[in-house]
């Protein structure tokens, strides 16, 4: 039987630095811990909620359950030939920016324009991680599942991850517990140049064409242009975008222009537009707004910030609240929640 510590402090394992406590704490280095602590809930009839690296969620109460923060941080590098595919696996405790890392000083490509995404490797097929253009949906293999219920182990096809805008099928089946994610890169290099601010800052920085680029180069132009924009955690604590891009009808989206005739959207296909949504909340003169230690970073609206000493989860939420609802009022847009929210039982929502 596991013997967790308990009354922990949580403060230090979410990038929000929310101090709530959890009752019973322990790290998974291993799959028999993992199997240890599903008896020990059984056994307790008590909550659970696993915690990756913290970048996504937002906690509002003491946890009344076992938190079990994931540390298994194997990763088995490819011993193939050069001409066969590179295929890495590895545990879902290892931090994805490192394996980002670690993958280009080996010679494989693919996932430079997710780099210094923060959290674990295992959280990245949860919401589907993208950024600049690319998912890592396009890099996926398969992954190990635990089955928190069952105690069954498993393993998934990326296929069968149902992977779709910062979404997946973890998030409806909340007991499966990612244990290793596998990922096939490529070999060949073809710079990933859709958003334009890459091509940019390649060629501010190497005097050279973008499409020139080495994998590496691009990496360092992904890593300078959010070092820019987006408030590191360690010294702003924030959750990254705080809301997901709201996907409208065409219509719609030229119903919102005739009166706002800059409306950053981009087309999805034929029927539907994203719509920036730090670009509505923007507009509505959020960015930079901050009171009682919460609020919005001025640089990038859709990024709350917990600046305040002891700011709370309820605090969080209820500027989330405010500024969805002038979202909705102002553009007769919702804006959905893209960090998980829990309270003391689990998974709850705004
Ligand atoms: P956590 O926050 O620990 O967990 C998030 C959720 O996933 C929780 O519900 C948790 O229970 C669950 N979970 C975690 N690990 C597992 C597992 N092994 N098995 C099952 N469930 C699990 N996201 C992007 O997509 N693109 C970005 O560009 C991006 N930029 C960001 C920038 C900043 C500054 C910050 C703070 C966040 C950013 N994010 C971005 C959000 C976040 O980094 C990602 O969602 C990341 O994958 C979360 O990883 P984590 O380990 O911190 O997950
Ligand atoms: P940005 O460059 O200011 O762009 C604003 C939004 O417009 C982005 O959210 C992006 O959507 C969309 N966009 C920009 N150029 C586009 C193009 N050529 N085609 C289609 N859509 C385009 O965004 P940012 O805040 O600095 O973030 C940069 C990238 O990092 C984005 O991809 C963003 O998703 C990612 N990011 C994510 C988080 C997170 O927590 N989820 C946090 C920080 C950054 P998409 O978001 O769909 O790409």
């Amino acid at each position: 039987m596991m013997q967790p510590q308990q009354g922990v402090s949580l403060k230090a394992y979410n990038t929000l630095g929310i101090d709530v406590k959890a009752a019973f704490f322990t790290q998974i280095c291993h799959l028999d811990q993992l199997q240890a602590a599903q008896k020990f809930c059984l056994a307790q009839g008590c909550p659970w909620l696993l915690i990756g690296g913290g970048s996504n969620l937002v906690l509002t109460e003491d946890f009344a359950g076992l938190v079990m923060v994931m540390a298994m941080e194997q990763i088995d590098w490819p011993t193939t030939a050069a001409n066969e595919a590179f295929v890495v696996t590895a545990q879902a405790g290892c931090e994805w920016d490192a394996l980002v890392a670690a993958s280009i000083e080996r010679g494989a490509s693919g996932l430079e324009n997710l780099s210094l995404i923060p959290g674990q490797v295992g959280a990245a097929p949860i919401q589907n991680i993208g950024a600049y253009g690319v998912e890592v949906k396009q890099y996926l293999r398969q992954v190990q599942v635990f089955n928190f219920a069952s105690g069954e182990l498993f393993e998934m096809t990326a296929q069968a991850c149902e992977l779709g805008y910062r979404d997946s099928i973890f998030k409806y089946h909340k007991h499966w517990i990612v244990t290793q994610v596998t990922l096939q890169l490529r070999r060949d290099h073809q710079p990933q140049l859709q958003y334009g601010i890459i091509a940019e800052t390649i060629i501010e920085m190497t005097g050279k064409p973008a499409l020139e680029a080495t994998v590496q180069q691009v990496r360092d132009a992904v890593i300078s242009i959010r070092q820019t924009k987006l408030p590191d955690p360690k010294s702003i604590p924030n959750v990254g975008s705080f809301f997901k891009n709201p996907i409208v009808s065409a219509a719609q989206a030229a119903h919102i222009r005739q009166a706002w005739p800059d409306l950053v959207a981009y087309q999805v296909d034929d029927l539907s537009y994203k719509l920036a949504a730090g670009w509505l909340i923007d507009q509505l003169g959020w960015k930079g707004y901050s009171q009682a230690g919460v609020g919005v970073h001025k640089l990038q609206a859709l990024v709350l910030v917990a600046t305040g000493k002891h700011v709370s989860g309820a605090q969080v939420l209820s500027l989330a609240r405010r500024i969805q609802a002038d979202v909705q009022l102002q553009f007769g847009v919702g804006l959905e929640v893209e960090p998980r929210l829990f309270d003391s039982r689990g998974e709850c929502y705004l």
